[in-house]
């Protein structure tokens, strides 16, 4: 008989991508950025870990909510720190949603939040999203009224693709949450800083972040929250005190006072992305618009599973994603590879590659 909660035993748990561990590959497949971190950044470190490691980090995370606040234009009290995005979405469902409660998110999309709220043992629903990404609010708004909390990734995850305000707005439930997870916020066309927080939905708005992607810091694991400060007091309480180690705090502080420096990664990322559209059009892909550090590609050959594992023999990885129950796609699953945008010369590889294999 299992120990485990019942809830546990049910889950197959969540499945990150593939993280090889050896040399030589072109990682395309995790959306991490392909150029370094500020050199600010690295200063940091090394200054860090020659201070004070005896002793426990600031629980506050104090110095970086400051810097942050300055460059969001927020007051450092609408900001918490989190140990990469992902935990803060995890401290958001663990404040929000009780064992009756129900949780929303687009589908398709990042599936993480399906298994935040399994493992929370709170209701889930998916809103379905339209064949061009869109929303169709006769059907989604009954669902989205029922919701305590609602995850938008805004833009979406796998498609890339980013909803108007507007749109967002009325994804608002009534009585709950709705978080706007902006992991690849910096990569979109006109990025704002704090100014949604002001708006109507103020205190039923929480906006995340991460450094995993724009500040090329997927390695040191740190995220955080924005919303209004009776939000972010409450989340406090469900936090681990010293959630932000002493070493990603002074990463991440440094990273966020070198806006110059992540500004001009994402501005080469984003002409190599259009780069990398071109060429793949050009091999007979369908590719969604994107406004993030990687695309949706589907090919009418349908050969996605093929063309990955080609891919993969050649020691470049990309992701290859299916989503089942899709009512619009063939079979009801959706499939398609999501293709992190790297260096032009590592696009270049992958392009010469699937003009060998397609
Ligand atoms: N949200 C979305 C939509 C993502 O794709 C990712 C990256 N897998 C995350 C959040 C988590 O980012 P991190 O935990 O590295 O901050």
């Amino acid at each position: 008989m299992s120990l485990f909660r019942p809830e546990i035993d049910r889950l197959a748990g969540y499945m990150p991508g593939e993280q090889p561990q050896d040399t030589g590959w072109t990682k395309l497949n995790t959306n991490e950025n392909p150029y370094p971190p500020s050199p600010r950044v690295l200063e940091a470190i090394n200054e860090a870990a020659r201070g004070r490691l005896n002793l426990y980090p600031d629980p506050h995370g104090t110095r970086f909510r400051k810097a942050a606040a300055e460059v969001l234009n927020v007051d450092p009290d609408w900001i918490l720190p989190g140990n990469g995005s992902d935990e803060v979405l995890t401290i958001l469902t663990r404040s929000f949603a009780g064992t009756s409660d129900q949780i929303a998110f687009p589908y398709p999309s990042y599936i993480l939040y399906e298994t935040l709220a399994d493992l929370q043992g709170a209701r889930h629903v998916r809103l379905p999203l339209e064949p061009d990404w869109s929303w169709n609010f006769e059907k989604v708004m009954p669902i989205v009224e029922q919701c305590k909390l609602v995850f938008i990734p805004n833009p979406n995850s796998p498609s890339g693709n980013r909803w108007t305000w507007d749109d967002l707005v009325s994804l608002t439930p009534r009585h709950g949450v709705l978080v706007l997870d902006e992991a690849y916020g910096d990569f979109a066309d006109h990025p704002h800083r704090g100014e949604l927080l002001n708006s109507t939905i103020g205190t039923r708005l929480v906006i995340t972040r991460t450094f995993s992607k724009s500040y090329s810091l997927a390695g040191i694991r740190f995220g955080f929250a924005m919303a209004h400060p009776s939000i972010i007091s409450g989340l406090r309480k469900m936090k681990d005190s010293y959630n932000c180690d002493a070493i990603s705090l002074a990463a991440a502080t440094a990273a966020i006072q070198d806006q110059e420096w992540m500004q001009s990664n994402v501005a080469r990322i984003r002409t190599t992305r259009e780069r990398l559209n071109a060429a793949l059009a050009s091999l007979g892909f369908h590719v969604v618009p994107s406004q993030t550090n990687f695309v949706w590609a589907t090919h009418p050959s349908g050969e996605h599973k093929r063309l990955y594992e080609a891919l993969k023999a050649k020691k470049i990885l990309v992701r290859y994603m299916t989503f089942p129950d899709v009512s619009w796609a063939n079979a009801q699953t959706l499939d398609g590879l999501r293709i992190t945008i790297g260096t032009d010369d590592e696009i270049e590889l992958l392009i010469r590659a699937l003009t060998e294999i397609v």
